[in-house]
């Protein structure tokens, strides 16, 4: 680490930075600056031609440095952060027994710190965007809201839409149509906040309401999202009641297209593919969760194979860029790769490009972030390449895949901010936020009618 940079280095409207290495579309390059003004990029290239664009600016030289784009997350469930290990070794489906019971006992306050830590998670894990499916209730959204403003990493902010929700009657579609519409007028123009629709599953609606979300996800451009074919339970419940799995179903109304962002899509059959990819639908993969509590791996590199978009996510289970490629990998080289003898299953920089450019393609923010490049904005993170994991370096992508920390993240910025220094926030006391949190969440939670299968041990 550079004993000479502070958060002060970093503190001015217009900055010029020369980094050792700076990741591109086109892959790690050496001898590249970067110009950051306001919250933009406002240029890029060479050393020497942008230090002869910019004579007056003052370099910020960092060796042994890699600048690289902000990791997204497309599935995130920003108030179960007080869940963490309670679900461990829980059978699927901990949706039911684990997580609306818990995220219904939750008020407001408790909502808005659970999300304001899942946050901060997501920022020292490397994140610059996280898409958060939703939560029940106008409290959650405006929980959520205020927690990721505050903490400064952009949000991709899903309302949900169920009308049905367990009850065989549906509610109200007028007022849950308004309710969409008001939060999506809300939030179009934030520079943090960007609206989303979701339905939970899609047997949480009925099929108006579902088409309906969809369409008008569709009109204004932003992301209808909804958990798809990830438990056998699930999709075996949608074929008794309907003779359709799942994506079947949504394709069968004309929920699916570009619009439409499916969370896991593990169980899904050739047929189910060619659904997605024929409405230019995305995928969340979402290998930590798979791994925790999934009845399969989405076929990822299939995907990738036959065009169909994705990113990669969360699922709200570790917020850690690192680890979380580490998985994308790994999890294709488990299920699909060593069965045919595929020693790479796309190479390093493959799930470089799903975990920042493509994750921002799929969240419909491909047109501002995403990637290091003139008029995107400057969502990026300086690493720390002056550690004995990466010496030698040969491949700065696959390192970047299998060896590189979460530890090495020196700082995270959010639209040309500094939002996290050495793991911190620069502008709010983050341990004031866990000794809050200490202090009633254990509590709180203990009280949800939440059933476990396993009893925990402390
Ligand atoms: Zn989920």
């Amino acid at each position: 680490m550079l004993p000479y940079l502070s958060i002060d280095s970093f503190n001015k409207e217009i900055h010029l930075i020369v980094p050792e290495w700076l990741f591109l579309k086109c892959g790690p390059v050496r001898d590249h600056a970067v110009v950051v003004s306001k919250n933009l990029f406002i240029a890029v290239g060479m050393v020497s031609t942008i230090k002869s664009e910019f004579p007056d600016l003052v370099p910020t030289d960092l060796p042994g440095t890699l600048l690289m784009p902000g990791f997204i997350d497309t599935h995130h469930h920003l108030t179960s952060a007080f869940g963490k290990a309670l679900v461990f070794g829980e059978p699927s489906e901990i949706w039911r027994r684990v997580w609306v019971p818990l995220e219904r006992h939750l008020d407001e306050e408790h909502l808005y710190l659970a999300s304001k830590l899942a946050s901060l998670e997501a920022l020292r894990g490397g994140f610059t965007t996280v898409c958060e499916a939703g939560t029940r209730g106008t409290l959650g959204v405006d929980a959520i809201s205020r927690a990721t403003t505050e903490v400064g990493i952009k949000c991709v902010l899903g309302l949900i839409c169920n009308d049905l929700d367990g009850n065989k009657t549906p509610q109200n579609s007028d007022l849950i149509i308004d309710r969409a519409l008001k939060h999506i007028l809300k939030w179009h123009s934030h520079n943090l906040v960007h609206p989303s629709l979701s339905v939970s599953i899609p047997e949480a609606a009925t099929n108006g309401i579902l088409a309906k979300i969809s369409a008008i996800c569709a009109e204004s451009n932003c992301v209808f999202q909804t958990h798809a074919n990830e438990h056998l339970s699930t999709v075996e419940r949608s074929l008794e009641l309907l003779n359709m799995r799942p994506i079947e179903h949504l394709y069968s109304i004309g929920a699916l297209g570009p619009q439409a962002l499916l969370a896991h899509a593990t169980l899904v059959t050739p047929t189910e593919l060619k659904m997605i990819y024929d409405t230019g639908s995305a995928v969340s993969y979402n290998p930590v969760a798979s791994a925790w509590k999934g009845n399969a791996v989405a076929p990822a590199l299939l995907m990738m194979a036959l065009g169909i978009r994705f990113g990669i996510g969360t699922d709200g289970t570790r917020s850690d860029g690192f680890r979380l490629m580490d998985y994308a990998e790994a999890a294709q080289r488990f299920v699909f790769g060593i069965p045919v003898g595929d020693s790479s299953c796309g190479g390093g920089w493959t799930w470089v490009d799903q975990a920042t450019a493509h994750g921002a393609d799929v969240l419909k923010l491909g047109q501002t972030t995403g990637e290091i490049a003139v008029g995107k904005d400057a969502d990026f993170l300086l690493i720390d390449l002056q550690v004995p994991e990466m010496l030698p370096s040969w491949d700065i992508s696959w390192e970047l895949v299998r060896l590189a920390n979460r530890d090495q993240i020196i700082g995270v910025f959010v639209s040309g901010k500094l939002r996290l220094w050495k793991g911190w926030p620069t502008d709010w006391d983050a341990r004031s936020l866990m000794a809050q949190i200490s202090a009633s969440a254990k509590k709180i939670v203990s009280q949800a009618p939440i059933i476990k299968i396993h009893k925990t041990r402390n």
